[in-house]
């Protein structure tokens, strides 16, 4: 075992070894050398567990060589999604468009007045850039933006109910993906969470009747990722705002209502079949402070929103927490340029590409999925059908409703669904799929640009192994 671990090659002679050094070209010494040092641990524990008898310097570099041709530039990087899912939290939620992209780079390549008033050359906020535009869009007294939704609702339970109680409906204590729990978040806001109601029925009476002297807010939170179905009593935000108001006729610190609404759908999408409440309608129930994530249906840029009553939205301003939860230029001129789009509703939908995939039609959606299954066919070897499949819109947004698509099924000899997946997962640009009545297919639904380019050349190459 010594002597094999003697034959282990210096990482000095590795880098200059002509093979591994030509990989100069594409990564810096020092990722050559990591992954270098990686394989040599490799090598270390295949011999400590006796698995090799030699050790011949030609492998070494193989496995070496192997590593640096499957390694890539960026970790974070392009993925082709025809899972269906449109709002996908795995695969970075909503796209943005070129416009708001352009808009990204023009601004954060030079200079800017992120915080600067050019009217008065004096300091201004950078909050002042998109708060008015997205007030006035969506109805509102006055708008914050913060780092994500999770961020909004904590520091909204964090400035109006520190040390106080908040009522929600046991119905409505939501888990989002990614560790969103509301009994937490309202926890870390330093409240106290009073559940009341069932788990399928909640009765205004049972606000009522929670309401105590500590009370300082009615939550209400959309159950964006699961539904309750039947034996169900829910109660409004009408209701609630009324009780509010009656529960507020005596009292020194009124009672607040809130709610989460997730998604933050800016237009009405039932013409596509889908009842999701917008954030337009949220407010004008009355309800004091609505909050929303800016990356799921509205299409922008991680983001949270917070709008509604303007005294509050001023006493939030103040919370320490906001300086911590704060969005950056990047973020700023994104959603400025996503939320621009929306003075023309009808622009908006053929631009933002989270609602350009909803409102594909049909037809369109057949087309591009016979597209894409007859190049596919034509590479012979990989026989690819058309199929009638749903989509959905994901990302904790409307959890049941599903959009009528099309996709390409893909079998290749006698490779096994798994192992197409996996290939076509590791694939220079990974291609994420789904397995659907034990076939694999891509949805048409979520592709884009030159995703079926890219597609016909994996599978392609599929044909070769
Ligand atoms: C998605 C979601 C959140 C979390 O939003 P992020 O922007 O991801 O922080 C919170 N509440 C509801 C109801 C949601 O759907």
């Amino acid at each position: 075992m010594n002597e094999l671990f003697k034959q282990i090659p210096q990482v000095s002679k590795l880098l200059e070894d002509p093979q591994i050094a030509a990989f100069l070209d594409v990564f810096f010494q020092q990722e050559i050398k990591t992954e270098i040092e990686k394989s040599l641990k490799y090598f270390r524990k295949q011999i400590k567990n006796k698995m090799l008898t030699k050790l011949a310097y030609r492998d070494v570099v193989k496995n070496i060589v192997n590593r640096l041709k499957t390694k890539n530039k960026y970790s974070l990087r392009k993925v082709i999604n025809g899972t269906g899912t449109i709002v996908h939290t795995n695969l970075g939620r909503s796209l943005l468009s070129d416009t708001c992209l352009e808009h990204v780079v023009n601004v954060c390549s030079s200079y800017n007045n992120l915080e600067y008033n050019l009217e008065y050359g004096c300091r201004g906020s950078r909050y002042e850039h998109v708060e008015e535009m997205m007030a006035s869009i969506v109805g509102s007294e006055s708008c914050l933006i913060v780092n994500n939704n999770a961020a909004a609702t904590m520091l909204c339970v964090a400035e109006v109910a520190a040390n106080k109680e908040v009522v929600v409906s046991r119905g409505e204590l939501v888990e989002i993906g990614g560790s969103f729990r509301i009994p937490e978040i309202i926890e870390l806001s330093g409240a106290i969470l009073k559940e009341v109601g069932t788990t399928n029925r909640t009765h205004l009476r049972d606000y009522e009747l929670a309401t105590n002297d500590n009370t300082a807010m009615y939550l209400k939170v959309h159950p964006s990722n699961y539904t309750i179905q039947g034996f169900t009593k829910n109660v409004s935000n009408e209701d609630i705002t009324t009780l509010a108001f009656k529960m507020n006729g005596n009292r020194s610190d009124k009672i607040i209502t809130m709610e989460d609404i997730g998604s933050g759908v800016l237009i009405d999408l039932s013409a596509k079949g889908l009842k999701e409440k917008t954030v337009q309608e949220s407010l004008s129930s009355g309800i004091d402070l609505v909050t929303f994530s800016g990356d799921k249906l509205l299409g922008g840029p991680q983001a949270g929103v917070i709008v509604g009553k303007r005294y509050l939205i001023e006493k939030i301003k103040r919370h320490p927490l906001v300086r911590a939860l704060r969005v950056g230029k990047m973020t700023i001129a994104a959603l400025e340029a996503t939320l621009r789009e929306y003075f023309d509703e009808k622009n908006a939908i053929e631009s933002i590409p989270t609602l350009k995939m909803i409102y594909k039609t049909e037809e369109s959606l057949y087309n591009e999925a016979k597209t894409l299954s007859d190049k596919i066919n034509n590479l012979g070897k990989i026989s690819s059908e058309v199929i009638k499949l749903d989509s959905t819109v994901g990302g904790g947004a409307l959890p049941l409703s599903q959009l009528p698509s099309y996709g390409v099924s893909i079998a290749y000899a006698n490779l096994s669904v798994e192992k197409i997946e996996t290939i076509l997962r590791k694939n220079q640009t990974p291609i994420i799929g789904r397995i659907f009545n034990n076939q694999y297919v891509l949805d048409v639904r979520t592709l884009c640009g030159e995703d079926i380019d890219i597609i016909v050349n994996a599978l392609c190459r599929l044909g070769e192994r």
